[in-house]
């Protein structure tokens, strides 16, 4: 059983901080994981070497001076003597150190510099003897310290440690010789060895991966259980007639997907399908395509976009298309005027609008269709569930279609998308080319400015992109408003210049869109905003400033932008760091330009989080499991839920098959 925060005598204040980070209960606190662990041993001063991490217990013996530096940072600097050695602390940002008392004796924790001076990252009072050994390391936010989130969680551990149950069935315990929850949870949070450590990991990931499974059936079982709708009737030549006025053949996969999704419109089961494929691989076409398949069956659409530059895209897309037809396609976005906006909205209702395109703005309320009957969501990772739930409730059995530009390996897809039909697109339009890559180790433009002079001389345009719009506390970090000035002088007679960021109003970002499009501005400096669709095929080169920062399917994403012709785009991926990790990252880039195997590694090295975004909302994150990495478990585990389900009479089973339902509330009604 779960206690509340304050059952567990978490003080208010805490509480009231754990809510913003979404804990509220005993449960949430428990499986807020350590996401990494130190070691912590002493040893002595002759076996030191410099740069060790070492930890020393020592009394104060001069009192502690603070400097204040630029901002609001701090150093301050003390000695301490342990046995007859004295050495040389220094410690930043913790002006109170200042308040200790001389003879004090400190345990301190910190970077070995050579020459008896330390580097101090942790000081305490507690004995060291208490702190040795392995101890673990939260990330930290809003304040909190490790000190707190350690004591809240040994407080609620006290609490509700006699009445933690396990959710997996002793069958499966017994079975890979998993650990009790409560012994798993305290060798997470209070372990003795790294053993322990492992177990632990071991145990609650199996445990996170089988909830993960079961949610993804009980949520599909729904859906293929709910009531069958009427299947849409037009006839698939007419539908393929449309596609002969293309000035291109479809691709081989680009047919199958428009198959996949003519047949899913015909049958009477409620379309829930996602297509995936590489930024470029033709997505809006097949699309375009199904909602004309739609209006065929007299039936409206809609197409809902993440920005609104891409959502008028799609509309301009869609009408050409379409245009050989009478359809009246519209699009909606909150930008627009009031009378506008009103005048859709009355034809809407009444069925004077087969297609409708736009932004977020069509979830409003206000919103009404009058047979809404298919719906398309683009670069699906923004639309969670709850506005999936909004738009179906707008129809009646309404299908539904994502699409996403961030394709995942197919295996992985069946399990991260357990709960949809899956298309993949992976044959591109024939004589695409590759965006070339370059890694750049300086965070200037000086390595790019040749190659910036002779693609404006040859007529062509530039994205830059920083992922700061202004200057801001983080040093280093270029920004849109600084760059955009620099260049702006460093270009005065030769181009113009102009900026894109996601705090101006949608009128100035359409208006300088509009200008780059028709070429009235050569070098565009941006934030991501661009990331996602916008199609301007002169541009063909694209600087990224801090690329380190970035995830890679988004690098990927953003230098999509230009390759959208048949001139070679290029891409300079700028970065000052140092870090091997980031560098190894950013050359995956530069090797390959598969969006399966990039996000293949995003998916690695930061969890389906960042891609997916709130997708996954209503299904249980992965605090533990890496899905690339646990296959096995991912394996064992989806058979193991099978197994559960057949079984589900049986009452640890069905304990949990409950557990999940009631954690998954949000997921498991959308289709009701
Ligand atoms: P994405 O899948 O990234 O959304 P788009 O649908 O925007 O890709 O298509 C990118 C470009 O490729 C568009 O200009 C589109 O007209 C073109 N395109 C789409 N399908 C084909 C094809 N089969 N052959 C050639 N070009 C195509
Ligand atoms: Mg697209």
């Amino acid at each position: 059983m779960s206690k509340t925060l304050k059952e567990c005598r978490i003080p208010p204040k805490k509480r009231e901080l754990f809510l913003q980070m979404g804990i509220e209960t005993s449960e949430d606190l428990l499986s807020y994981y350590p996401f990494r662990y130190e070691q912590l041993q002493c040893k002595p001063y002759d076996e030191w070497k410099t740069k060790d991490r070492i930890v020393i217990e020592a009394r104060l013996i001069t009192y502690p001076r603070s400097f204040r530096f630029k901002g609001s940072r701090t150093m301050t600097k003390f000695q301490v003597e342990n046995e007859d050695d004295v050495f040389d602390i220094v410690i930043f940002n913790r002006p109170w150190a200042s308040k200790m008392e001389l003879g004090q004796t400190l345990t301190i924790i910190g970077n070995y510099e050579g020459n008896r001076k330390i580097t101090a990252i942790q000081y305490n009072t507690k004995p060291l003897n208490e702190q040795l050994g392995i101890q673990p390391v939260y990330s930290l936010k809003y304040g909190l310290t490790q000190k707190n989130i350690h004591e809240c969680i040994t407080r609620c551990y006290e609490t509700v440690r006699n009445e933690i149950a396990d959710d997996v069935p002793s069958e499966y315990i017994r079975r890979y010789r998993l650990l009790h929850k409560r012994d798993a949870l305290r060798m997470m949070h209070f372990p003795k060895s790294n053993e322990e450590v492992a177990q632990a990991i071991r145990t609650l990931k199996y445990e996170e991966f089988l909830k993960f499974h079961l949610a993804i059936q009980l949520i599909r079982k729904q859906n293929s259980e709910s009531v069958l709708k009427e299947g849409k009737h037009f006839d698939f030549d007419d539908v393929f007639r449309l596609a002969n006025h293309l000035p291109f053949p479809l691709t081989k996969d680009q047919v199958k997907a428009v198959n996949d999704i003519l047949e899913d419109l015909q049958s009477q089961k409620i379309m829930y399908r996602l297509v995936q494929g590489d930024v470029g691989c033709g997505k809006t076409v097949v699309a375009g395509l199904a909602m004309y398949a739609c209006c065929l069956a007299k039936k409206q659409a809609a197409l809902l976009a993440p920005t609104e530059i891409l959502a008028k895209q799609h509309y301009q897309s869609m009408k050409n298309l379409l245009k050989s037809t009478n359809l009246r396609i519209e699009v909606l976005y909150s930008a627009l005027p009031t009378v506008i906006k009103k005048d859709i909205l009355e034809r809407l209702k009444n069925g004077e609008i087969d297609i409708l395109v736009g932004t977020h703005s069509l979830i409003q309320p206000d919103v009404g269709f009058k047979q809404l009957g298919f719906v398309v969501a683009d670069e699906q990772h923004r639309f969670g569930v709850e506005q999936r739930r909004k738009l179906i409730e707008k129809g009646d059995k309404v299908d539904f279609l994502l699409m996403t530009a961030t394709p995942i390996p197919r295996t992985l897809a069946n399990t991260l998308y357990g709960d949809m039909d899956i298309t993949t697109i992976e044959t591109m339009p024939a004589g695409r080319k590759e965006v070339k890559t370059v890694l750049v180790q300086e965070n200037s433009f000086r390595h790019v400015l040749d190659e910036v002079v002779s693609k404006i001389e040859e007529g062509r345009q530039v994205y830059v992109v920083c992922s700061a719009i202004e200057e801001s506390e983080s040093i280093n970090v270029r920004n849109v408003l600084t760059i955009y000035d620099n260049l702006k002088k460093a270009f005065k007679g030769i181009a113009k210049v102009g900026v894109l960021h996601g705090k101006m109003s949608s009128e100035e970002k359409e208006e300088i869109m509009r200008e780059f499009d028709k070429n009235e501005i050569q070098i565009l400096v941006s934030t991501t905003v661009i990331e996602v669709g916008v199609n301007v095929v002169n541009a063909t080169l694209m600087i990224i400033y801090d690329a380190h920062r970035f995830g890679l399917s988004q690098l990927h994403q953003l230098r999509g932008r230009v390759q959208r012709g048949t001139e070679q785009g290029i891409c300079y991926l700028l970065t000052d760091s140092q870090d091997e990790n980031s560098l190894e990252r950013l050359r995956v880039l530069v090797n390959t330009n598969t969006g399966f195997e990039i996000s293949a590694e995003d998916l690695r090295l930061r969890g389906p989080g960042d891609i997916l975004g709130t997708r996954q909302s209503g299904l249980p994150a992965f605090l533990l499991g890496n899905l690339v990495e646990d296959t096995k478990i991912i394996e064992t585990t989806k058979k193991d839920c099978l197994e559960i389900l057949q079984h589900a009479e049986e009452k640890e089973n069905s304990q949990l098959i409950q557990k999940i339902v009631q954690l998954n509330m949000n997921a498991l009604t959308t289709m009701d």
